[in-house]
């Protein structure tokens, strides 16, 4: 199986999630957000494919990452080829972050006429999921790991065993992310 990426995989992130980080960057998002600083990533046809197998290896050689987080453009656009990654992650003790511009809601109603196969899948496999567009009106430089005030920080497994969203607490309180630079500007 192949998947279309934008990007070479990044190793040892520290803005995508918790820890140190392998990013798997996506290719196609269909969005279209304004204020999106990842345009290239839009084609659904551009980037490149890489076999599963290929990341497979790449994952296996990391060294010292808590984690791998998919980003994009959009990875629900492929979200089977992204849950063979996931599940991969999984077996090797890492955890896995997701990017969407979906929102939860959205990715488990299987009613929804847009709803696709492969969603609820993939999301069997990711711990945490940011959700939902980057609106430029919303956008927050003080937020930790996302963009704009309207995205959130889910913690998946509690969401579905409480069958209510429930969110990374430690990664939603701004007030935390700007004491946390308050030390800084008392030694300047
Ligand atoms: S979901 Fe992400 S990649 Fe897609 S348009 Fe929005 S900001 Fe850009």
């Amino acid at each position: 199986m192949f998947i279309r990426l934008s990007n070479e995989i990044t190793k040892d992130s520290i803005v995508d999630g918790p820890g140190l980080r392998a990013v798997i960057w996506t290719q196609g998002c269909k969005h279209n957000c304004k204020g999106c600083h990842n345009l290239s990533t839009h084609d659904l046809k551009g980037g490149f494919l890489m076999e599963i197998q290929n990341i497979e290896e790449t994952l296996k050689s990391l060294k010292l990452q808590k984690g791998i987080t998919f980003s994009g453009g959009e990875p629900f656009e492929q979200s089977l080829a992204c849950m063979e990654i996931a599940k991969i992650a999984k077996q090797l003790g890492l955890d896995v972050w997701c990017y969407t511009g979906y929102t939860f809601e959205k990715l488990t109603n299987e009613k929804d006429i847009n709803y696709k196969e492969g969603w609820k899948e993939f999301l069997d496999y990711i711990d945490v999921l940011v959700d939902g567009p980057f609106v430029l009106e919303k956008k927050n430089l003080l937020l930790r790991f996302r963009g704009s005030e309207n995205q959130r920080i889910i913690d998946v497994k509690k969401s579905f065993s409480n069958k209510e969203i429930i969110l990374k607490e430690e990664y939603h309180n701004v007030e935390q992310v700007v004491s946390h630079y308050i030390p800084f500007k008392k030694i300047v």
